[in-house]
């Protein structure tokens, strides 16, 4: 069957049908605090936003692509594969829509029923070459909101596969974006190779191995699912080209980029057979430098707003947690009280119960909360958290 192109739902007409649904996630809350220098100033409270917070330009395009394509395609079987992006609000919103969704895994027999009747959006983070290839062949209507970030990892790998060239991906093996760029550095005829690496403790390991200080057999064991078939260490790290998650922490991808190049100067007297791209996007870079500058203000708490899947709000939640007490809630039902809220924990994996730093004992002075959220996050879930720590601390809003 030949394969239907993707198709643009984003038109001004529909786009006009839709505009209600993608207006919801808009505050004005939040852009009066924004426009007012990122400050909110009441009776004993204040409220510090982050320079650069919430909604990405790919998050947003994704989102209203997921609208259109319901509009466009009402009574018709729509599909997503995951989650459009790493946001339980706006997921819910979107299943409320009638939206049914795909597994990552191609073997499920759901695969099985789709047909050119099926309209499948791809999500923000992309899919793998092989389910993009399956679903073409069923001849499925695609509609793809890969953000074009990813789409520029995507080339970066692809070019590497070209000229025999490694893949070093620095990102989480399971993450949907690094599964498609895997598949993308396997190039056109799936020879290239990869290896996806998690942190500087996997690159330590990484390094040392092209050093010539590792051992064989444990380092297959260590990366066991995250090399592409085939690998073999001491052929394919001949020559390696680094790419990350575009969602990574600046700096952790900095050093394992310095790591590496030190291993192969170690090995082969200069680094010619290293290359690196710093694929992590302007959004991201954005938010983390943000986040910086605000945690130079004297602050009481952070509060850090998303999903818990999200990667580039985990990374914010990590940043702020080495400086201040941190929050990483999803939604202002979390804060459940003075001494109750709901914290993602980032060791133990899980939302915890933990009480807040300003406890009634400290209402007598000025809370100074630094507020910001992950790039999938809408502005209106900003705006209720706002709300909420007003309410707790007794402010009228
Ligand atoms: S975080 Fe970056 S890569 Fe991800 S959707 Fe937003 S702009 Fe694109």
């Amino acid at each position: 069957m030949t394969a239907r192109k993707p198709i643009n739902v984003r038109r001004p007409e529909v786009m006009a049908r839709v505009r209600n649904k993608v207006q919801q996630y808009n505050s004005e809350l939040v852009d009066s605090i924004r426009a007012a220098g990122n400050v909110l100033n009441l009776p004993g409270f204040e409220v510090h936003l982050a320079g650069a917070f919430g909604f990405c330009d790919g998050v947003k395009r994704a989102i209203e692509i997921a609208y259109a394509t319901c509009a466009m395609f009402e009574g018709r079987r729509i599909w997503l594969i995951g989650e459009i992006i790493h946001n339980p609000a706006v997921n819910a919103d979107l299943d409320a829509m009638g939206l049914r969704h795909l597994p990552w895994n191609l073997n499920d027999p759901v695969y099985a029923g789709l047909d050119e009747d099926d309209v499948v959006i791809i999500p923000a983070f992309g899919v793998s070459v092989l389910m993009r290839r399956m679903l073409e062949e069923k001849g499925v209507q695609l509609v793809d909101s890969t953000c074009g970030n990813v789409i520029r990892v995507w080339q970066k790998v692809r070019n590497y596969a070209k000229l025999g060239i490694t893949s070093v991906i620095h990102g989480k093996a399971k993450h949907e974006e690094s599964q498609a760029t895997a598949s993308q550095s396997c190039g056109e005829d799936g020879k290239g190779n990869f290896i996806v690496i998690f942190n500087e403790t996997e690159a330590q390991l990484l390094a040392d191995y092209i050093a010539g200080r590792g051992e064989r057999a444990a380092f297959m064991a260590h990366f066991e699912g995250c090399y592409s078939a085939g690998f073999d260490p001491d052929i394919h790290l001949a020559e390696i080209g680094m790419a990350n998650q575009t969602t990574m922490l600046k700096s952790e991808t900095a050093h394992i980029q310095s790591m590496l190049r030190t291993a192969v100067v170690e090995r082969d007297g200069d680094d010619l057979r290293f290359h690196a791209f710093d694929t992590i996007c302007g959004a991201t870079q954005d938010r983390q430098n943000a986040l910086f500058e605000l945690l130079d203000k004297p602050l009481d708490a952070m509060f850090i707003i998303g999903g818990y899947n999200s990667s580039n709000t985990t990374h914010l939640a990590h940043i702020a947690s080495l400086k201040l007490p941190t929050f990483f809630v999803k939604e202002a039902d979390c804060l459940m009280g003075l001494d109750k809220v709901r914290s993602f924990d980032l060791k133990a994996k899980a939302e915890c119960e933990v009480a807040l730093p300003l406890q009634a004992a400290d209402l007598s002075r000025t809370w100074r909360i630094g507020v910001t959220a992950g790039a999938s996050c809408p502005a209106n879930v900003i705006e209720s958290v706002v709300r909420r720590l007003a309410e707790l601390r007794g402010c009228q809003l």
